[in-house]
This record gives C-alpha cells, structure tokens and sequence, in this order.
C-alpha cells in the first residue's frame, strides 16, 4: 500500500514543493500532506484508507458535501455530449440567469476558469471603465495571483511569508495602495488624499485568507460611500463568501451593494471556475460589446456549468444557511467551552457557512496584525493533533474553515470529543 509520505516523495520530483498550490504542501507543519484517494460526504479518505472529517471543502466549493450526487449526476448527463466546443451552449446562460437572480447586483456576468481571473479581470475592467491606474486593497485580503493583486496578500502567500511576491514589477506595484481591513478612517483619509485617480476597492466582504474576520460594523459602508463620492469602483470579491456567508452572499448579508462581484469555489460546484459581474453600465466595457479585453479558451466549460448549476440550485432550499449556521455555531461554541475548560486562551470568529479559531489573548481579531499576533505554535500542535485524530482542518492559521450541509451534528460532536483530547495533551505537554 502507498502512504502519503511516498505520493510525496514522489510528486516532489517533478513538482515544485509536490503541489500544485502552495497551502496544500503543509509547510511548517512538520509533516508531509496528506493524499486524498476519494471523499464522500464530510469525509475525506486518503491513500492508506484513513478517514478524515474534513472542514477544507476543497476550500470552499463543497458546501453540499463531497461527491454530491445530484452535482456529479448533473457531470454525468453532460460527458457523453463532449467536454468543450469553444462556441456558445445554452447551459451558459441557464448560469448567467441563475446567479443573476441570486445575485440582484449583478445585471450581467462573465464566467472565467478560476477566482484569479475573476479578480483579475474585474480589476482591469474597473480601471477601463474608469480611465484611472490606482487600485485599493487590504492588507491579508486575498485575491488570487494576479500581479497587481499580489501585494500584502493572506493565503499561501502570507503563511509561506511573501506577502508582496517578488516577480511584480514595482512599477506595477505602486498603483496598488493597501489599507487596513476594517479602518474605515483610514480609507475615508486615503479618499480625501487621492479618491480620484482610484480606479476601485477590491476587497473580501469577510476576510477568509488571513484566518475568518468578519467586517466591523460601518466598515463595508464606508468603502460604498467613498466610491460613490470620487466615481471609483467598488468590488466585493465574493470568491469565498458567495453563496456560503448567505444565499445572496456577503452582499446580502451586510445590506451592501456593489459595483461588480467577483465568484468562484462554489459556483463552479468543484470544477474550476470563477465569475465576475455587476452593473450593465460597466459590464457594456467588455469586449465584445467595449474595449476592454478579456477572454478564455475554456471559460463557460458545459461540464463545469453543469456542476455549477446544479449546486446553485440545491442550495436554495428554505433553510438551507440557517441550518449550515447552526452547524458552524455548534462547533465554535463547543471548541470555545473545551479549550476553556482545559485553560487554553482561544477565540472563534464566524460568518454563515465559513469560521476561524485563533489561539490569542485577544477579545476579538479584526485585522492582519492581530491575526499575525495569534501563537502560531498552539495552531501547529493543535493541527496535527486533529488531524491524528481524524480531523481534517485547514493546513494554515491564515485560512477560514468550512462548514457543510453534509457534516451531521454527530461529526460535529465527534470533532468536539478529539479536540478536548487533543487540548489536554496541549496544556500537559
Ligand atoms: N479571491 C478569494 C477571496 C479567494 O479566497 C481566492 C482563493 N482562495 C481567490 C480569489 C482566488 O481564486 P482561485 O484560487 O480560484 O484562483
């Protein structure tokens, strides 16, 4: 039998670091990742047969469970038809309208192959439309590798410590200006000071790649209202959140309305995917109908369409997020009364469908120096203790858990069980 130290090895050859994404490879973790065999459900399975009950989600799509049938039902319908044409199919639109619908701020929308591109296009299109270079972004938000965007980045670039990756020219670099999450006075005084040569903010309506920090209250306010003062942009990146935070995504949720939205993960129902939309207005700059360019061999894949639209569409059962709420609610509260109990000073912090733990002193965690001050050595003991334990979490302090309709409260009650274990081994050691 194989084990996950061999696949590891042996992807390390050919492979730089034997991953193809960073956080997946485990880096100062003391061990190697684990290789997934097949997943069901809230379950992961890996290369030696070991369960795990797993909290990724494949980062985020698998909010119905793994391997959801309905999904690969919609895959299964689709194959015999052929993978790609490169020419328009209806299913394509059948995606347009849906998110249309489930997204009021968007009037129309373009499907890219990965939330990188969405980003990385609405921010070009954000600068076409407006004539103006600078953009605004905050400090361990997120947005994909794009090089205007890989500026004081979270995510892998935060934990394997390149924020600002080298390979982007500085000349590219300075027109990206980066704030501080949930400062809405510094934002209003970086308006004030050069509000109209921006061309937009982009920013995570819940920030899920520096761990989960939900917005302060007024803070994702404030960015409308800047925008709306000096005719710049606003984005919500909703690669994350959409969909999960709520049904109508974080901009339902907080009662803000973008400019243009930025989607991927679940939309693409695990396929690789991304979207970006919003206002017709701005949207009509697109090429074909504008001049700004933007394109994809295999955007609107008919496959990827299929399970994109066929997990939109199970998501909107009445109850859907209030119940995946109370799931994500009755693990935060479990983990917070056990590692109290055992003396352990940790938090949680939650939006809907996603959450983060954080090991710190702090009452709460509102921006990248604060989740930079968390002990970094406690998530690294209790990481791996879970995950001897079964429990599949995220491989990184910087990055959100996701919760799923398919995790049962008996799994949730199981993780509960392992994690008082495993703090009671933290403060014996
Ligand atoms: N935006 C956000 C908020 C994300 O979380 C991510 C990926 N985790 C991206 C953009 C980039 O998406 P992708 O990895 O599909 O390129």
């Amino acid at each position: 039998m194989t084990t996950s130290a061999a696949q590891f090895e042996r992807a390390s050859r050919h492979i730089p670091g034997g991953v193809n994404s960073p956080v997946r490879a485990f880096k100062g973790l003391h061990r190697p990742p684990v290789f997934i065999d097949h997943a069901k459900g809230a379950y992961l399975f890996d290369v030696e047969n070991t369960r795990y009950i797993d909290y990724v989600g494949s980062w985020g799509p698998m909010i119905t469970g793994h391997a959801d049938e309905d999904v690969l039902e919609a895959v299964r319908q689709r194959l015999e038809s052929g993978l790609s044409f490169g020419a328009p199919t209806e299913i394509e639109s059948e995606m347009a309208e849906l998110i249309c619908e489930m997204l009021p701020s968007l009037d129309m929308v373009r499907m890219t192959n990965s939330g990188t591109e969405a980003t990385m296009s609405a921010i070009r299109l954000a600068r076409g439309f407006t004539g103006r270079d600078k953009i605004v972004k905050f400090e361990g938000n997120y947005h994909g590798h794009s090089d205007s965007l890989l500026v004081k980045a979270g995510s892998g670039a935060l934990t394997h410590g390149e924020p600002s990756s080298p390979g982007v020219p500085a000349s590219l670099a300075e027109h990206t200006l980066t704030l501080d999450y949930n400062d809405a006075e510094g934002v209003r005084r970086c308006f004030a000071e050069l509000g109209d040569e921006i061309a937009c903010i982009i920013v995570e309506p819940v920030a899920g790649n520096m761990n989960c920090i939900p917005p302060l209250p007024g803070f994702l306010e404030s960015l409308r209202e800047v925008c709306d003062a000096h005719g710049s942009v606003l984005i919500l990146d909703e690669v994350m959140t959409g969909f999960r935070v709520a049904l109508g995504g974080a901009q339902a949720h907080y009662g803000i309305t973008p400019d243009l939205t930025c989607l991927g993960k679940i939309v693409g129902g695990g396929m690789p995917v991304g979207a970006f939309g919003g206002k017709r207005e701005i949207m009509h700059h697109l090429s074909p109908l504008g001049p700004v360019y933007q394109a994809g061999t295999l955007a609107g894949n008919p496959l990827a369409m299929a399970a994109g639209v066929a997990l939109l569409r199970k998501l909107r059962v009445p109850g859907f997020h209030i119940e995946l709420t109370r799931k994500v609610e009755m693990l935060c509260e479990g983990l917070e009364q056990r590692a109290s109990a055992a003396g352990i000073r940790l938090i949680t912090q939650r939006a809907g469908g996603m959450f983060g733990v954080f090991f710190t002193d702090e009452s709460a965690v509102s921006n990248f120096q604060s989740a930079t001050r968390c002990r970094q050595e406690d998530f690294v003991t209790f990481f791996n203790g879970m995950l001897d334990e079964g429990i599949y979490l995220a491989p990184s302090a910087y990055e959100a858990g996701f919760m799923s309709a398919a995790h049962s409260d008996v799994d949730i009650q199981a993780t509960l069980d392992a994690a008082e274990r495993v703090f009671a081994k933290m403060t014996a050691s």
